[in-house]
């Protein structure tokens, strides 16, 4: 049963016109998506409302329902049809125009725009430079922004008298209705160059390249972004750029393996110098460092290279370097050194192979190693 248009939009059966668009505008202020996303019925109650007010809005209309109610409207060949638009949006901007509850406000912000750099390990630890190119748009400066050829005035806009926005009143299948739009002719501005900026075609803006230094600050991360506020597309006249966005890739180094600030290393030692003890050369992110292998020393042992590693973001406090032992046993062995290690082998005791760690250690040792 269709309901009484009088209750649905809550105005007395003597409301004049100007109350009962008072009363449709508020309540669909009400029922608007943006403001009332969780109703699952307003697009339903909104539907009532348009055809409430469609009936009351009419004086032939009304006259014929006062006396006749629903069916005389029917039978004098009214048959609202609502569903005709795709969703809620669709129908509101039917009714008020798009934009119409507060969507776009002023000039539009520029968008963001997305650069990728890559840069190597120690690139990333000691902080880099770096030129990035790509296409933004940016203010024509021509014109300095505003559209009109320099020296010829900006006139208001004679198609809407400098409002920006156009009144249409439209035959629908639910019967006329007056509409409001963006003027097409200044879109919306209210202004409109009386002669447009040859540069950019009264645009105001244009596309260009441009390049950029951007800091990459020590310390950075592989997947990171640098956001380089206002660097982005400019926007409209009137409102802020967007910004960049610098994603920062960091190539994969073969010697060294990145665990937070600190970086990890293998170094191979031949078991014979594991067991003699060694000074021997470790790679560093600046060259090499000598690093001093005690008598003795186990496979998965780790010698710890203070300050080494990578510097934290922002603090200055760099990380360690890890160097893990990894001990190579010999092979394809020549006869003279299968010799020698027989002999070796021969002389070796319970005392050389005895650690001074428990098993339970040990274990809790490469656990915790692999774990920190
Ligand atoms: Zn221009
Ligand atoms: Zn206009």
């Amino acid at each position: 049963m269709p309901r009484d248009p009088y209750a649905v939009l809550g105005v007395p059966r003597d409301a004049s016109e100007q109350d009962i668009k008072k009363a449709f505008r508020a309540l669909a202020r009400e029922l608007h998506p943006d403001v009332n996303a969780h109703d699952p019925d307003a697009e339903e109650k909104f539907k009532q409302a348009a055809e409430a007010h469609e009936i009351l809005s009419d004086p032939q209309r009304r006259a014929t329902y006062d006396r006749f109610g629903h069916e005389g409207l029917r039978s004098g060949g009214y048959a609202p049809n609502f569903d005709a638009f795709g969703s809620i949006g669709d129908l509101f901007d039917a009714f008020f125009g798009s934009g119409a509850f507060g969507a776009r406000t002023g000039p539009e912000q520029g968008a963001d725009v997305a650069v990728t750099i890559e840069i190597d390990l120690h690139e990333a630890a000691e902080g880099v430079e770096r030129e990035v190119a790509f296409e933004a748009i940016d203010r024509c400066e021509h014109c300095r922004g505003n559209g009109a050829e320099p020296g010829t005035p900006i006139e208001t806009c004679e198609r809407c008298g400098g409002s920006g926005q156009l009144q249409a009143v439209t035959r629908t299948p639910f019967g006329q209705m007056v509409r409001t739009m963006i003027c097409d002719r200044c879109e919306g501005e209210g202004r409109i160059a009386s002669q447009p900026c040859r540069e950019c075609r009264g645009r105001g803006r244009r596309t260009g390249r441009r390049t950029l230094r951007v800091e990459v600050p020590p310390g950075i991360a592989d997947g990171q972004r640098i956001r380089l506020s206002g660097r982005g597309h400019a926007g409209e006249v009137g409102a802020p750029a967007g910004d960049l966005y610098v994603l920062v890739r960091v190539r994969e180094d073969e010697r060294f393996v990145r665990e937070g600030d600190d970086l990890v290393t293998a170094l191979d030692v031949a078991a014979p110098l594991a067991a003699l003890g060694a000074t021997l050369e470790v790679p560093t992110l600046d060259g090499s460092s000598p690093v001093a292998l005690a008598p003795g020393t186990q496979p998965g042992d780790v010698l710890t290279l203070k300050g080494q590693g990578m510097p934290a973001l922002g603090r200055g406090r760099r990380g360690d370097l890890r160097v893990v032992v990894n001990v190579v046993i010999p092979r394809r062995l020549s006869d003279e050194q299968r010799a020698l290690l027989e002999r070796l082998n021969m002389t070796l005791t319970e005392e050389n192979m005895r650690s001074q760690e428990s098993m339970f250690a040990k274990l809790r040792r490469a656990l915790g190693s692999q774990a920190a």
